[in-house]
């Protein structure tokens, strides 16, 4: 006994992994190219869109954490979602090789709209061998994390951007007919010079929350921020490109003179709650640069910049308690009448196919996809607890003033949520904002949850947060 003792003692002065109250706090970071194959399908349009060139290579990024009890793991692909069946499939194996628990995994899209298709949208369909590799590289990601797992330390705060972050929904003065025949009140993208425009419908939220984990040697292992912008795009068609995700990421490894080190820095953007916001000023005061990726590089250098300010302000903890907790709700499906799907039928048959071109015979083929449903589906909710800060994950795209109401009312005061997060249900609207139409609205595979998803689904994180103090 007395020898177990002495030898615990021993273990605990040169490991170093301890703080001075012998407690245990550690992390890793890695990532994997996820990079699909020229000629495969990239999404995020209506049409499909082959690949032809590569612009830069896209990665599954993972950060795993260890508070000598519990194991965390955050893992954000440059993907434009990732379906709840990927996500089970890349936990398993991670849970297999590392044996963290498989609702201890965090797996989002970043939602990047030039990266490899994972998930049927629109008229983009993935390729089945780059699933089953999304699928392992996600898990090695994390498994090469927990390997890399070393002494560390933990510190976040917040900054704020708002001048890279515009609602893209507009009130109308006139309604107009959407493409399922019914009317709208508001218009996605509805253009500068749109006389028939008001103003913006909601709020955008500003705010970069950065996670950052140091070594105990000084270096820096990774960064996790956060913020709810859509993304950039200004991608050539048929460019993969991990859109201004990645570069803010390259950006903070410079800024923190993390490069070249023994052990990778990973540095990850998150995508916050960005299902109503984009990058576009339609009040025309902002002008986008239109040159193909140079609006991404200035969005990445102005994050990063705020980032760098909010880093070097940063206070370290050794050691943080870690938590997770996760439920799964059961939600409505908004499911055509069958009036509905004799339009659809109507309009398919009378288009030229077998590609459809106008919005009208794109919705007419998700109303056939959107009559197979199922009535119901489970939704899958997932809270964090690092220390004193709450992440939150919805596998939707959440408006921002979804996640402004959590944050406001969160158990935690430091709070933000990962959309795109352990799968994919589309658009996460309000029921106000339901109530006015619009893009983010019109049925489909990527919009399809009941009216009301968003009040269940904020009370149900509420509860799994407050459930972690
Ligand atoms: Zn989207």
């Amino acid at each position: 006994m007395r020898y177990t003792l002495l030898l615990t003692f021993i273990i605990f002065m040169q490991t170093g992994g301890y703080t001075q109250d012998g407690k245990v706090f550690e992390a890793g970071a890695a990532s994997s190219n996820i990079t699909p194959k020229i000629g495969t399908s990239t999404n995020g349009y209506f049409q499909d869109n082959p690949i032809t060139h590569i612009h830069d290579e896209t990665y599954a990024k993972a950060i795993v954490l260890y508070d000598g009890e519990t194991k965390l793991a955050i893992a954000v692909s440059d993907l434009c979602v990732i379906k709840r069946e990927t996500a089970q499939n890349a936990k398993q194996r991670a849970h297999e090789i590392t044996g963290i628990p498989m609702e201890n995994m965090m797996l989002s899209a970043t939602h990047t709209h030039s990266g490899g298709t994972s998930c049927p949208v629109f008229q983009s369909d993935p390729d089945p061998a780059y699933l089953t590799f999304i699928e392992e590289r996600i898990a090695d990601a994390i498994i090469r994390a927990h390997n890399n797992l070393q002494p560390a330390r933990i510190g976040w705060d917040s900054g704020s951007e708002p001048d890279q972050v515009f609602c893209r929904r507009w009130n109308l003065k006139e309604p107009v007919t959407n493409p399922l025949g019914t009317k709208d009140m508001v218009a996605m993208n509805p253009g500068v010079d749109n006389p028939n425009k008001i103003d913006p419908t909601a709020p955008v939220d500003p705010e970069l929350p950065v996670v950052v984990i140091q070594a105990l040697t000084g270096e820096y292992i990774g960064l996790l921020a956060n913020y709810s912008l859509h993304y950039v795009g200004g991608v050539p068609k048929g460019d993969v490109s991990a859109d201004y995700f990645s570069l803010f990421a390259n950006n903070m490894e410079t800024l923190m003179g993390a490069q070249n080190q023994s052990v990778p820095f990973v540095g990850i953007m998150s995508n916050g709650t960005s299902g109503d916001i984009n990058n576009i000023d339609f009040s025309g005061h902002f002008v986008q640069a239109k040159t193909p990726y140079v609006q991404m590089e200035y969005v990445a250098n102005r994050l990063a910049a705020e980032a760098f300010r909010v880093v070097r302000e940063i206070e370290y903890q050794d050691w943080v308690k870690l938590g997770s907790a996760q439920k799964d709700i059961t939600l409505g499906i908004r499911k055509p009448t069958s009036a509905e799907v004799e339009r659809a039928k109507d309009i398919i048959a009378k288009a030229e196919g077998p590609v459809m071109i106008t919005r009208e015979e794109v919705y007419a083929r998700e109303t056939m996809f959107m009559k197979d449903y199922p009535s119901e589906a489970p939704v899958l909710l997932q809270a964090f607890r690092i220390g004193d800060l709450a992440i939150g994950a919805i596998p939707c795209e959440p408006f921002a003033a979804i996640g402004l109401e959590l944050k406001e009312k969160s158990a935690f005061e430091d709070m933000f949520t990962i959309s795109l997060a352990n799968g994919f249900h589309g658009y996460l609207p309000t029921p106000e904002q339901h109530a006015l139409g619009g893009y983010e609205t019109w049925r489909a595979r990527t919009s399809h949850l009941e009216v009301n998803a968003s009040t269940e689904i904020v009370a149900t994180l509420l509860e799994l947060i407050k459930s972690l103090k």
